[in-house]
């Protein structure tokens, strides 16, 4: 496992856990567990998930059977469109969180879209953030122009902006924006949930057969060598060693060079440019 440094001096590890879709909380809470003991140190929830409650048995659970240490452990959570009208009310919605996490600080809190006050709700993380309840603060779905308008325009800018990359989107515009501010790339979807036929693509296959890997373990790794980090979601042991088995490869150049030639240019999996998109997302309320 490597980390990267966070622009507020804190490591993050270079790959996570993430819970997206995973509603039921024994399975969540199991996955969680399963996710730690196999060596995931990052896990990647959000309020909006409705699993915060169910993480937290998982990592108090864990910690208790000598798995990890608090310390070890680098927990994420993000607030959600509907608690981010107000400073006050982003800033409620965390401390909500920790509760139900049972934590007593989270590493790092992200603004789930760009979209309500973020501008308000990212004063109510900061506010999270200087009492020291929040390790570092960030964005996620901060496309180039809104992520630059944001550094712009705030006190402390975002440690990290969490968005879709894999090798169907690889988004390097985006990457060069935060990189010129300073923001940690993460990447959700790394397996681009499963589409184009990534675990199977030959490409993908073609490559990982000189190293024994997947293309699913190709696929991550090509995240990681071009610095950024990564948070394959699975409900199976198996599958989560296969997604952290990937620190004993690297790829050439020219991998990198075939794997840069799968980028479609956009997403097939969400469309932020969309009205319906974005109205959907204005329904879904959470505590
Ligand atoms: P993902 O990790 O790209 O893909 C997950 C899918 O791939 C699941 O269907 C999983 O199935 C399957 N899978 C995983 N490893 C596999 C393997 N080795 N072989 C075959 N199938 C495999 O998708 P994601 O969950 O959407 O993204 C990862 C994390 O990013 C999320 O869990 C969440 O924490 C975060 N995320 C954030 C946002 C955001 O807006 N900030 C949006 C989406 C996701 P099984 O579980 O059945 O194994």
């Amino acid at each position: 496992m490597e980390f990267v440094t966070l622009n507020t001096g804190a490591k993050m590890p270079l790959e996570g856990f993430g819970v997206f879709q995973v509603p039921d909380p024994q399975v969540c809470e199991d996955s969680v567990y399963n996710a730690i003991k196999v060596g995931y140190p990052l896990i990647d929830t959000a309020q909006a998930y409705m699993n915060e409650a169910a993480v937290g048995k998982a990592v108090s659970r864990a910690i208790a059977d000598g798995l990890a240490g608090r310390d070890e452990l680098f927990i994420t959570t993000k607030v959600w469109v509907s608690n981010m009208k107000t400073e006050e009310t982003a800033y409620e919605s965390v401390k909500k969180s920790l509760e139900k996490l049972g934590l007593d600080y989270v590493d790092l809190v992200l603004l789930h879209q760009p979209m309500g006050d973020y501008f308000a709700a990212y004063r109510g993380i900061l506010k999270a953030y200087k009492e020291g309840i929040v390790k570092a603060v960030g964005v996620s779905n901060f496309y180039p122009a809104i992520l630059a308008n944001l550094c712009e325009n705030v006190e402390v800018i975002p440690a990290v902006n969490q968005v879709e990359l894999h090798p169907f989107f690889a988004q390097t515009n985006a990457l060069e924006t935060m990189k010129a501010y300073g923001v940690a790339p993460q990447a959700w979807g790394p397996l681009a949930e499963g589409k184009h036929g990534i675990f199977t693509h030959p490409v993908l296959t073609e490559i990982g057969e000189k190293y024994g890997k997947t293309a699913a373990q190709v696929a991550l790794k090509w995240n990681i060598q071009r610095g950024v980090s990564i948070l394959p979601k699975s409900v199976h042991i198996e599958r989560m060693q296969q997604n952290i088995d990937i620190w004993d490869f690297t790829l050439t150049d020219d991998d990198m060079a075939k794997i840069a030639q799968l980028d479609l240019g956009h997403s097939e999996i969400v469309d932020h440019g969309s009205v319906d998109f974005v109205k959907m997302l204005h329904t879904l309320k959470v505590d």
